[in-house]
């Protein structure tokens, strides 16, 4: 793969700032006693182990910040493993896009890159060998008969008839499977545990299943196919990893792995259980984010109100943020929901600092400047960017004929209302004040035009006489700016907690009808015409837009990436005052 497919990947080689010490402190304490004790020679060894059937999302981000940036601290190592035991579900698609996902976000997973389908014939001999020493058995029963076997929380499991076959029929029968003499769903292997275990995950788990499916990478080679729950700590300890960090919900799974491990004797790595990450107003798992994509309620994987990584890179994140959000919300033991609005923030924080200041009206309202000479164009200095003054100035054009915001006039204008009405002076920004002398409507009553006058001694925006103005406005020449789309965004669902999306119709309900907004006839300042994919600008008043992939010379879009005020801040005040 080219490991650097995004051109605006600009700090790839970052990949040590992605965990907080004292927010990871549960973490490290384990880590820092295995290495005190010498349990696994000094060494740290993480990975990040992906199932590909969907696209990473911003909670598979923290995962990644996570592993990657804790064997960074250690000087150890994370490797990259597809956890592709599901033939059914998995695509090379998505292969491809974890890969440049992982890479974008600025992590290196070097030569380590490993499929457990790779170790398919590994775990087969790992499951002839608890054959052999009479751990696991075939049974006949169906998915459904094993499932009313095993129990419940609070009733006990039974015994399968088939549990006391004898090893050489066990062994009999599983190599049959494999050869392929049975059809999908008749036979299962099963591990030997106990029935009568409080945690169900000990009640004779299934560790693997007939289905005659053909595997993205081993083609036909198996027709039977390992479960996760048998897969997932044999691949770790295939591979030396030390320390696997994996979410809460397998911490009642541990025991049967450390199990798996202890009857195969084989190297057994520390399972370390974190919260997963739930954001406000969004979805987070692969299953309803494929329904989004497949039902088109979103124009795909890399829609900007996705919160997958390449939806956000898309709208304008930068990796830097992902990774600064990451870090601020840690890692701890629970379940909890992050405010999308912090999200945001960080978004914003590393904006503020990187992007160029324009000048943008998305909502045209044309402006004729009465007194300014007609065929007269003064290029005036405008700042870069304010938190970088190294970024310097530019040159924009002034003209008689100006657009400024619709939302900037009112011709009555109500209380607190400070910009442009009939009669009143603004300053327009790196320009001059100007005054609203005559307002020309259309046949429905609607304002098309407003007449001005210029006053030329306030040239670089400050009268001479110490007059003042209540409001700044953002404008544009009208003969020199460029036509563009501009798309913003909202929160994707209109719940704070989207639930029960399992129907079309609740799903519907839940989303925002609000979550895109196209505008077609905007204007965009004249520097933005050659501006590339994916690069970022302060839209002066308005927000951080950044260049969408549908952007060409002929047509320019762009896509809010966040609005200017920060929810966050706002938040936070609320919850200091409380
Ligand atoms: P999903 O529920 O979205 O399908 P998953 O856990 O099935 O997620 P995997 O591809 O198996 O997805 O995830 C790879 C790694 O990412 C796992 O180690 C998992 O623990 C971690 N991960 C997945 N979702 C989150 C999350 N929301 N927060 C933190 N880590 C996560
Ligand atoms: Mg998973």
């Amino acid at each position: 793969m080219n490991k650097n497919p995004m051109s605006t990947n600009r700090d790839n080689q970052h990949n040590t700032e992605g965990l907080n010490s004292e927010r990871t402190g549960f973490i490290r304490s384990i880590i820092c006693e295995d290495l005190s004790t010498d349990k696994y020679g000094g060494r740290v060894h993480t990975r990040f182990p992906p199932e590909p059937n969907g696209y990473l999302h911003i909670g598979h981000a923290k995962s990644i910040c996570l592993n990657f940036g804790i064997a960074a601290e250690y000087k150890g190592l994370c490797n990259l493993r597809f956890d592709d035991t599901n033939p059914i579900k998995e695509e090379s698609e998505y292969i491809e896009a974890i890969k440049e996902d992982i890479w974008w976000l600025g992590f290196d997973w070097e030569d380590r890159l490993y499929f457990a389908s790779d170790y398919f014939e590994q775990m087969y001999e790992y499951a002839l060998k608890l054959i052999k020493a009479g751990k696991a058995y075939v049974d006949d029963l169906s998915a459904g008969q094993i499932r009313e076997y095993r129990g419940t929380l609070t009733s006990p499991g039974k015994n399968s008839p088939n549990r006391d076959r004898s090893i050489e029929e066990n062994l009999d029968l599983f190599e049959r499977m494999r050869a392929g003499e049975f059809e999908d769903g008749s036979r299962v292997l099963r591990a030997k545990i106990d029935m009568l275990s409080p945690n169900l995950n000990m009640r004779d788990p299934v560790m693997y299943r007939i289905l005659h499916a053909s595997h993205p990478r081993t083609a036909d080679k198996w027709c039977i196919y390992p479960t996760y729950d048998w897969a997932h700590g044999l691949e770790d300890s295939i591979e030396q990893i030390t320390h696997s960090i994996c979410t809460l919900e397998f911490e009642n799974h541990r025991p049967l792995y450390d199990w798996f491990l202890e009857q195969l004797g084989i190297h057994h790595p520390q399972q370390i259980e974190f919260a997963r990450l739930n954001l406000s107003y969004t979805v987070m798992s692969k299953r309803k984010l494929l329904k989004l994509v497949k039902g088109g309620y979103v124009k795909g994987w890399d829609d900007p109100r996705m919160p997958t990584i390449c939806g956000m890179r898309r709208r304008g994140y930068s990796p830097a943020a992902i990774r600064s959000f990451c870090k601020i919300i840690g890692v701890n033991k629970f379940n909890s929901t992050v405010d999308i609005a912090l999200l945001e923030h960080c978004v914003r924080e590393d904006l503020n600092k990187t992007s160029q200041r324009v000048m943008a009206v998305l909502k045209p309202l044309k402006v004729v400047v009465d007194n300014y000479p007609k065929d007269q164009v003064e290029q005036l200095d405008a700042i870069n960017n304010p938190e970088d003054l190294s970024a310097g100035t530019r040159k924009v054009p002034f003209s008689q004929e100006l657009y400024i915001e619709q939302d900037d006039f009112m011709e009555k204008p109500v209380p607190k209302f400070y910009r442009l009405a009939p009669g009143r002076e603004v300053r327009l920004r790196y320009a001059y004040f100007v005054k609203c002398v005559n307002v020309i409507k259309n046949s429905k009553g609607e304002v098309v035009e407003l007449h001005c006058t210029y006053d030329p001694a306030t040239k670089g925006g400050d009268a001479p006489d110490g007059r003042k103005v209540r409001s700044t406005l953002h404008w544009v020449s009208a003969a020199h700016a460029l036509e563009a789309e501009v798309r913003l965004y909202e929160n994707l669902f209109t719940k704070e907690k989207p639930d029960n999306l399992d129907t079309d119709e609740n799903l519907k309900s839940n989303l925002n009808p609000q979550s895109l907004k196209i505008l077609k006839s905007c204007r965009v300042e004249t520097s933005l015409a050659a501006a590339k994919h994916l690069s970022h600008y302060q839209f002066e008043r308005l927000g951080y837009f950044c260049v969408d992939m549908e952007n060409t010379e002929n047509k320019l879009v762009f896509n809010r990436t966040v609005p200017l005020r920060d929810r966050w801040a706002k938040i936070r005040k609320a919850q200091k005052k409380r």
